[in-house]
């Protein structure tokens, strides 16, 4: 072989990697090992008896009994080679609501001293968690003893999460960061419809759209060990039921729990996808639980193994909030809807009793929204809210689908984000506001849409 063309063969290989292209992770070695990672967990799980968030039905108005197993938070930490730091934690916890999430905020910029845009909290809306705060706790009918066990627990939730984010920065180690996708099989779409194309009720529709991307982040040491892995999926966490009384991570915890057994000293930690329209199936078990939380692990495992793509720095993060329009609706209707169902109710009502106190009727609501860039590698877009599959299409549209991961549930969950669609359809995900009150307008799909865009753009993502 002549010199020429081994050259050549050599300057192809840098181009490809610097075009971002799909080049194979021994070719970028040394590109991608700027990085520097910190890892840290604690567990979570409740040590008093509380109330557990996910089910408004009458088993669960009782503190929960046993466990199935433990609830983590765990961070990761990023730096790249400019020293622009981030840090990612991912907690296996149901919602975070407006007010706890500001208290959570405020606490780790404080301790930290990071930005909020270099912070990110991604839930796994497990069914089976604690409440957290108070936000939600005037919709049950909570004795006063167990509110303050679970004001305790919050508070001590806070200084865990503090100390979780501060021990991540605090071990910063070289790091290697590889991004793969694989795929899940037990995620369907739960609206149903009857034969006219009307929205019927909840239950699993195999006919219609999810998100069944499975995308991994594998973080390595730069001899090779695997030191984490951060996994999605965009399904909720409701394997176990409105009947369970255990804490349990459900599917993503068993997940977690599956992959660490594997590799003792890897951390796994999950990020819920768009999955405000998308149930588990089947559902009822813990061992169903456990079997799609054994598939989920042999899956992230399986792609951390197979040929990746390296990720790169710099780190570019950006971050807005966004007031999505709400819907004003005239009385009759809110009259209407106040009958039933229960979803619609819930705000009708509350829209009502505005209405006859002659307060003002919102007409925004602020959700934040935050892309993270890797170089061009990799493009984090994480939504706030239970943002339904709809939002996948629209965002693969608007900004391109290659190396995007999508997360909801992130940073705050302030109920469903439902698209112009399901605004449309109306349902169960069109129900509004859960604490804050009133329904998303068909308007707020263009505004989140355009926003991530635009947020995609600053970060210096490619777009279509
Ligand atoms: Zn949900």
């Amino acid at each position: 072989m002549s010199e020429t063309i081994t050259r050549r063969g050599l300057a192809k290989t840098g181009a490809a990697a610097a075009l971002g292209l799909l080049a194979p992770l021994h070719a970028a070695d040394a590109a991608e090992s700027g990085w520097r990672a910190g890892l840290a967990r604690v567990c979570i799980t409740p040590e008093q008896p509380v109330w557990m968030h996910g089910y408004a039905t009458k088993v669960r108005f009782r503190p929960f009994v046993g466990k199935l197993n433990d609830l983590h938070a765990k961070a990761m930490a990023l730096e790249d080679t400019a020293g622009n730091r981030a840090v990612l934690i991912t907690v296996d916890l149901c919602v975070l609501r407006r007010k706890e999430s500001e208290e959570v905020f405020r606490d780790l910029m404080q301790a930290t001293g990071l930005e909020r845009q270099q912070i990110l909290i991604c839930l796994s809306h497990t069914h089976s968690g604690p409440i957290v705060g108070t936000s939600d706790v005037s919709r049950f009918p909570m004795p006063e003893a167990d509110r303050n066990r679970t004001i305790r627990y919050t508070a001590t939730l806070r200084r865990k999460l503090v100390k979780v984010a501060a021990d991540a920065l605090g071990n910063l180690r070289p790091a290697r960061l590889s991004y793969g996708v694989g795929k899940a099989d037990f995620v369907v779409n739960r609206r149903l419809y009857d034969q006219n194309g009307k929205y019927r009720s909840m239950g699993p529709n195999r006919d219609k759209y999810v998100d069944r991307a499975v995308p991994v982040l594998r973080v390595d040491s730069p001899d090779g060990t695997r030191r984490a892995l951060l996994f999605g999926c965009a399904c909720h966490a409701v394997t176990l039921d409105g009947k369970n009384l255990r804490i349990c991570g459900d599917y993503p915890g068993f997940a977690q729990q599956y992959i660490e057994d594997r590799h003792p000293g890897c951390q796994a930690m999950f990020a819920t996808g768009f999955a405000g329209d998308a149930n588990t199936d089947p559902r009822g078990t813990a061992q169903m639980a456990r079997d799609q939380g054994r598939r989920l692990a042999d899956e992230v495992c399986r792609v951390a193994e197979a040929k990746r793509q390296p990720v790169r720095g710099p780190l570019r993060l950006e971050r807005t909030t966004v007031d999505l329009p709400l819907q004003q609706l005239p009385r009759k209707r809110l009259e209407q809807w106040a009958k039933g169902p229960g979803y619609m109710a819930h705000n009708a009502k509350r829209l009502l009793d505005l209405l006859a106190q002659k307060k003002p009727v919102p007409e925004h609501y602020r959700a934040p929204i935050a892309v993270w860039q890797f170089g061009r590698d990799l493009t984090l877009a994480a939504l706030s809210g239970e943002v339904v599959s709809d939002y996948v299409p629209l965002l693969h549209k608007a900004i391109g689908s290659d190396r995007l991961w999508l997360a909801g549930y992130a940073n705050c969950v302030f109920g469903y984000l439902p698209s112009a669609r399901i605004v449309g359809e109306g349902g169960y995900e069109a129900r509004g506001l859960i604490v804050d009150i009133g329904f998303f307008s068909e308007q707020a799909e263009a505004l989140v849409v355009a926003t991530v865009k635009q947020l995609a753009r600053k970060a210096g993502r490619r777009l279509p």
